[in-house]
């Protein structure tokens, strides 16, 4: 099976799982029932989140060129607590 994603002139995007190499190029939406031609689109890519994306790029990029670290990461001073917890009821 196959994720197959067609567009809708009415409803947008939408996807179809079906053995591979038997989608048509196109077909009644799932949801109105109008035509909708099938779109291609790279795998994995067209949907993916921003931020996904960017972590993805880093991780790749670490393979080749990973992050030195040159020295120890400095010692990090106790936050005082937020001014709404000392509003909350005590035990
Ligand atoms: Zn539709």
């Amino acid at each position: 099976m196959a994720i197959y994603e067609y567009l809708c002139p009415a409803c947008g995007p939408f996807d179809v799982r079906l053995p591979i190499g038997t989608a048509p190029l196109s077909r009644g939406c799932s949801t109105c029932e109008r035509g909708a031609r099938r779109v291609f689109s790279p795998p994995n890519i067209s949907r993916t989140h921003p931020a996904l994306s960017a972590a993805l790029d880093r991780d790749e990029q670490s393979r080749e060129a990973p992050t030195v670290v040159s020295g120890m990461p400095g010692r990090r001073r106790p936050q005082p607590p937020h001014p709404a917890l000392a509003r909350l009821p005590r035990p």
